[in-house]
């Protein structure tokens, strides 16, 4: 049997008229419209996959400006009423020697986001053209992108766990600020725009010898 990736002439279920359900992984000829098996639509690749996919992705860095512009924390003392962004709440955290937790803020809140939208944008547009990273690497990447999306949202669990804290000093109230709220749809359109990308063309040019453009 042939490793795929390694050899140029594998053959696929398309070149053999076939279609696999990507929700039960029972195998149909072309054409089928619809699994008999567990009703969910198939398609070979999902002709709207990359557009969904740009259309999400730009939702999400959409609202992950005004994540970092507005506050993130509001905190409220007798005598004055802070607001902090994610990256200044972080400063104030290194100020107060909790180095650790401003390093985990850091890292959830602008590291994974950042990388993520790079990582979805340079897989959507990889599978237009040929890349210098392999597609065992892309496909790597694509699942790193899928599983540490369900992790995104720690930002959001620290506010909530620093607000449940500081609550109980009755002589200063931590809210959530305006930034959470974007910061979270962020989180979700960046989830599903990874969701959204069908991975199978990753590996449609496989077929196509190296260095000649995709199909459109
Ligand atoms: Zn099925």
């Amino acid at each position: 049997m042939e490793i795929a990736g390694q050899h140029p002439d594998i053959i696929s279920a398309r070149d053999l008229g076939l279609v696999a359900c990507t929700r039960c992984a029972k195998v149909w000829p072309a054409g089928t419209q619809t699994c008999a098996r567990c009703g969910s639509t198939i398609v070979s690749r999902d002709a709207k996959s990359l557009q969904r996919v740009w259309a999400l992705w730009l939702m999400g860095v959409m609202c992950y400006v005004p994540a970092n512009l507005y506050p993130m924390l509001q905190t409220r003392t007798l005598l004055s009423v802070q607001e902090d962004t994610i990256v200044g709440g972080a400063i104030q955290l290194v100020h107060h020697g909790a180095v650790g937790i401003a390093i985990i803020i850091l890292v959830a809140s602008v590291v994974i986001p950042l990388g993520k939208f790079m990582a979805i944008a340079f897989l959507a547009i990889s599978v237009k053209r040929v890349s210098a990273v392999s597609k065992h690497q892309r496909q790597r990447l694509y699942e790193v992108v899928e599983y540490i999306g369900r992790w995104s949202m720690i930002d959001i669990f620290v506010v909530a766990i620093m607000s449940s804290l500081v609550q109980l000093n009755t002589l200063a109230a931590i809210n959530p600020g305006r930034a959470s709220l974007f910061f979270a749809l962020s989180v979700i359109f960046t989830m599903l725009s990874a969701q959204a990308f069908d991975s199978r063309m990753i590996w449609d040019l496989q077929s196509k010898p190296e260095g000649s453009p995709a199909d459109d």
